[in-house]
């Protein structure tokens, strides 16, 4: 079994009025094998249907047709409660915007996601959350309002803050788009170190360069992953990712 199993997926949004609106067909029939461990890089041009891919596959938007079986768990056959819980244990979401709430310290928005259903003492998270901020080197900024940080630096808390449940899978939306190329690279070079340390991993990028300049071109896990018009335009042959299903 992969981890990530996607079935002739497909996604249609209604855009006009409530009745009889016209339907846009984001994503169309995709059937895609993730393994466990994998750097998957989404490309493609805006509108191709990336987010509404990546959303899907984070529990966040139920498909029009088809399934998704994430460790064996057909997802969207889950309560909605259980697919809370599911998106609680298995994903970690890094978006653009990064998503911080700006009058809460660092600290506050890492365990903002702890706050539902959990069983730490006050003092429990916050030594959770400081040997997470220790993984993006913001440790001595952990009492700062995000509104004091530089852009490269929430994303860091966004990534931080997406690691505190310890997913098994991080989603990434587009998360260098609003950061200039040096602190690109240096966000970049964190998703290939929580990759190093066994996270699947799928991230939406438009800058290839990154993936080639942080050290994970050449890794036999990373796979690039094309859309175009909803469709999967290019899956390269010749990844061995067969071979690392366990
Ligand atoms: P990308 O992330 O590649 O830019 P999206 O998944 O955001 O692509 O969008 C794919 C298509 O679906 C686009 O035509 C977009 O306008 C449409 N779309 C996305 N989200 C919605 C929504 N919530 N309601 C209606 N249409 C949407
Ligand atoms: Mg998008």
């Amino acid at each position: 079994m992969s981890l990530i199993e996607i079935n002739n997926l497909t996604k249609k949004y209604n855009t006009g009025s409530a009745q009889g609106g016209e339907l846009v067909t984001a994503v169309n029939n995709i059937s895609l094998n993730i393994e466990q461990g994998e750097f998957i890089t989404l490309m493609g041009q805006s509108g191709s249907g990336k987010s509404t891919l990546l959303t899907i596959i984070g529990g966040l938007n139920k498909p029009t047709h088809g399934n998704i079986i994430v460790d064996e768990i057909d997802i969207y056959k889950l309560s909605a409660d259980a697919l809370a819980d599911f998106r609680r244990e298995y994903i970690g979401f890094v978006f653009q915007a990064f998503q911080l709430i700006p009058y809460l310290t660092v600290i506050e928005n890492i365990i903002l996601p702890l706050a539902i259903n959990n069983n730490y003492s006050r003092q429990e998270q916050t030594e959770l959350a400081y040997s997470i901020l220790e993984k993006v080197h913001l440790e001595n900024k952990a009492n700062r309002l995000i509104n004091n940080l530089s852009g490269g630096e929430q994303q860091r808390v966004a990534i931080a803050r997406s690691l505190i449940n310890d997913p098994l899978i991080i989603l990434a939306d587009e998360p260098t788009g609003n950061l200039d190329s040096k602190t690109s690279l240096d966000i970049m070079n964190h998703f290939y170190d929580l990759n190093n340390e066994g996270k699947t991993i799928i991230i939406v990028t438009h800058n290839p360069e990154l993936v080639n300049q942080c050290g994970l071109a050449g890794k036999y896990l990373v796979r690039n992953v094309q859309m175009e018009d909803g469709k999967l335009s290019l899956e390269p042959a010749g990844k061995k990712t067969e071979e690392v299903s366990v």
